[in-house]
């Protein structure tokens, strides 16, 4: 898979995105990534890319023809079309949905804006799609971006040890992950459940399926209206109803 980040700013991604094990899997060949600096398609002699409202408003928008022009100097060396991304606060929210669908793309160009935005022709002329990383208002497209590449790169093939580190994960399977422990077995008095050093795999896979049911009913109930359970599942869900 392929990603081209359109920037102002490709310095921010180079050290979020070298490390660990997004990183290494760059460094494997999983996946490449490109930055194309937008100013470097300013065409004028100070490099400015913004320029002011029409109509007034606060604030300076990125004009068209470098974001433009940024975007043909990839796509131009293509016999494909790859699926362009604008981060916005404007567009859908991203979701763990959004990071499977993305996943099975071969190549996506994400587009990140800053000031106020970008001029609106650009976009209608060659963005897809609009996501959004949550209803707040970021300086600029870059978090948002990295966030996208983040989600989506982990779920390729080869990135994770095995499918079972993002399946059992939260939002994955419409709940949230099950509570995790690690060494020492006792912290500060508090002991690790039973169930999970016993050794017994039928009955630790019960109880993590039971505490994810648990903890999204907990924090994020209105998740399991869209969640597959059993009919013992959903007992279990009425039981909390009643007692919690
Ligand atoms: N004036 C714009 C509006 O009100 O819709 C906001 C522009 S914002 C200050 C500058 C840039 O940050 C946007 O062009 C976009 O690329 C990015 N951005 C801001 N908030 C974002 C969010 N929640 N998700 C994704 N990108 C965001």
């Amino acid at each position: 898979m392929r990603f081209d980040i359109l920037t102002l700013f490709p310095e921010m991604f180079e050290r979020t995105l070298g490390e660990s094990i997004i990183g290494r899997a760059k460094d494997k060949g999983i996946f490449e990534i490109n930055y194309t600096n937008i100013r470097d398609f300013a065409g004028n002699k100070h490099n400015r890319v913004d320029d002011y409202p029409y109509g007034g408003g606060a604030g300076m928008v990125m004009q068209a023809e470098p974001v433009y022009s940024a975007w043909e100097s990839i796509t131009k060396q293509l016999d494909y079309k790859p699926k362009t991304i604008y981060l916005s606060p404007q567009g859908k929210t991203f979701r763990q949905s959004t990071a499977k669908r993305l996943a099975k793309e071969k190549h996506i160009i994400l587009i990140c804006g800053h000031y106020e935005g970008l001029d609106q022709r650009v976009i209608d002329e060659i963005v897809d799609e609009e996501i959004s990383i949550g209803d707040f208002v970021l300086t600029g497209g870059e978090l948002a971006a990295m966030a996208v590449v983040d989600a989506t790169a982990r779920l390729l093939p080869g990135v994770l040890s095995s499918e079972e580190s993002f399946s059992e994960e939260s939002h994955f399977a419409g709940l949230l992950e099950y509570p995790q422990y690690t060494r020492p077995a006792v912290w500060h008095g508090e002991q690790v459940p039973e169930t999970l050093q016993s050794g017994d795999h039928k009955k630790i896979a019960e109880w993590k399926r039971k505490m994810s049911i648990y903890i999204t009913f907990k924090k994020r109930r209105g998740m399991l209206n869209k969640a597959k359970l059993t009919e013992k599942e959903k007992k279990f869900v009425e039981e909390l109803r009643d007692n919690l």
